[in-house]
């Protein structure tokens, strides 16, 4: 392989021109300016030791060792030249951060990446703290013992060592290993060759990737305009019809896991006893694995999530919920607990529901909003039309919206201690989840009946109960397009309907039989925002009959998606 001069090979060979260059002037003034051999020796030994338990820990085989332990040495030498003590400080945070990497990697199957960081970003202090288990902060324990183990060998180790030999010694060891990367190693293999250096520019990168895309998404939804903005009108309803429309947004509800869906278990018994007033669609995939980007490809008409460039995929126009509020319906929001961030998720859902008239938490379990849904629904006359929406925990990680008390499924585990050790507790605390989110959907039913009511739901994203190697919010791999490879995109969706609604307009009873009609094909959350402008019969320039799922003229969903099953 020819040898490249570029960027980091420049840096190389000068470094190791300079160090050349002071080693000779050092030998003519006889002052020392490399480690002595007894120094070496042992820095050979301490490196050795670091590189050896952080790869054997994580990532790489033995046989890749030599050349991070040569960069290792460099580095230890370059940072105490500059440093002194204080790079016991720097190599502290290191250390901390490898375990976190640990920790994730084998527990939960990804290291930190930009979509890991932008999701811990947006997390809720619940979301955080389940993974803060006991087990994960004694994991953290051997690190603490590491470290004073790193910390006395180099205290002693470079004692008496001058800042000329460190940094001399540093440059020659860096200047070496630059050199051989650039003629030897083979391209992209960061983490295995050039670990530890390669994880502070990769971290640093993450960040940034990860600030810009909750930023991105925050930008997306306030950069757009509002559906009310331009003429609509809304043919079917005077506004004195005492219409209700339930659009629920779930949390991470994979398909397969429902009984309407074929699961084996019965998670939806209330679903499934729904008969013909309940629309169930099998296969719908989900636009993102993040659930601020589903909620806007759900509520607008984007298509996909913020990584799909192809044009006509980004939103052009803001929530739907916008047009029924403009046509007379009163918004009412019915959220979980109370998140305590600030950075997307509140803003981005804040935005998509700005017309509500009141939002509503529900701390503890959801049968509070049951409560609040009944009181809002005493307080209006009867006749007024209502767009309730919801977006609660649900299956959120980690499991723990259930009856705990009376759990259907176990054993079970409400956490996220250990999840590959605890498999099938886990799995069940899953189930239970969304056998409890059944029982949510019934209460709701069970409040608006006699009413003409509609109940759409959808879930955000699935989830991975070590599928593909995957728990909980864990993302495959650094790609977000991963996603789409996987059973985790496809999600619950379904509509419920009261036969009120059906007959209160021929123009009702003709969509629900053709959404009946479509249910079988692949939807996704980008048939949303249509089917609901033809649900109701919305008459407005951004509807789009192609993506209407209660139109004739509806195409299926042809975007990313796992290989089909042969079954
Ligand atoms: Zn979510």
């Amino acid at each position: 392989m020819p040898f490249e001069l570029t960027g980091w090979g420049i840096a190389a060979v000068a470094a190791l021109t300079v160090a050349v260059l002071v080693s000779v002037v050092g030998c003519f003034l006889r002052v020392r300016t490399l480690l002595p051999a007894r120094q070496l020796w042992g820095l050979l030994l301490l490196a050795a030791l670091f590189v050896s338990l952080g790869h054997l820990l994580a990532f790489s085989s033995l046989w890749q060792l030599h050349f991070p332990v040569l960069l290792t040495m460099g580095i230890i030498c370059l940072t105490w030249g500059v440093l002194r003590r204080w790079a016991l400080l720097l190599w502290a945070l290191f250390m901390a951060v490898e375990m976190l990497q640990f920790i994730g990697f084998h527990q939960y199957g990804s290291r930190i990446n930009s979509l890991v960081l932008a999701e811990t970003f947006e997390a809720s202090m619940e979301e955080a703290m389940a993974y803060l288990t006991p087990l994960n902060l004694a994991l953290m324990l051997p690190l603490a013992l590491l470290l004073v183990l790193f910390t006395r060998l180099q205290l002693r180790l470079f004692r008496n060592s001058t800042r000329t030999e460190l940094l001399n010694t540093g440059m020659l060891f860096c200047g070496l290993c630059g050199v051989f990367a650039s003629c030897l190693l083979p391209t992209g293999q960061t983490v295995n060759y050039y670990w530890p250096a390669c994880e502070v520019p990769e971290l640093v990168n993450a960040v940034s990737e990860a600030l810009t895309i909750n930023e991105a998404t925050i930008n997306q939804v306030e950069g757009l305009e509002s559906p009310a903005d331009k003429h609509s009108t809304l043919m079917t309803l005077e506004g004195r019809e005492g219409v209700v429309l339930v659009l629920h947004i779930g949390e991470s509800i994979r398909a397969d896991r429902m009984t309407v869906n074929g699961y084996s278990r019965r998670t939806t018994p209330f679903l499934a006893s729904c008969g013909s007033q309940l629309i169930n669609f099998p296969t719908c995939i989900s636009a993102a694995c993040d659930t601020c980007q589903a909620q806007i490809a759900i509520l607008t008409n984007g298509r996909r999530n913020i990584y799909d460039l192809t044009p006509g995929m980004q939103p052009t126009v803001g929530s739907v919920i916008d047009l029924f509020a403009k046509h007379d319906f009163r918004v009412y929001s019915f959220f979980g607990r109370r998140c305590a961030q600030k950075l997307k998720y509140d803003r981005v859902v804040q935005l998509l529901t700005r017309h509500s008239e009141a939002r509503f938490n529900a701390p503890g379990y959801p049968w509070t909003a049951v409560e609040q849904m009944r009181q809002v629904l005493q307080e209006q006359d009867r006749k007024q039309n209502l767009l309730l929406f919801v977006n609660n925990e649900g299956s959120h990680t980690p499991f723990g919206y259930y009856d705990l008390e009376n759990p259907p499924f176990t054993p079970t585990t409400p956490d996220f201690q250990n999840p590959t050790a605890q498999a099938e507790e886990v799995n069940n605390a899953y189930d239970n989840t969304i056998h409890y989110t059944d029982e949510f959907f019934r209460r709701v039913a069970d409040l608006l009946e006699g009413r003409p009511y509609v109940y759409l739901y959808v879930s955000d994203h699935g989830e991975y109960l070590g599928h593909d190697g995957c728990w909980g919010r864990a993302f495959l791999g650094q790609h977000p397009y991963l996603y789409h490879t996987t059973d985790g995109c496809k999600v619950g969706m379904f509509v419920l309907f009261s036969p009120e609604f059906a007959a209160l307009r021929p123009h009702f009873a003709k969509s629900l039989e053709q959404l009946r009609c479509n249910s079988r094909m692949t939807v996704a959350h980008e048939h949303i925002f249509h089917t609901l402008l033809g649900l109701f019969g919305f008459s407005t320039p951004y509807y789009d009959a192609s993506l209407d799922l209660t139109s004739p003229a509806v195409q299926p969903y042809t975007g990313p998606q796992p290989p089909k099953h042969e079954d």
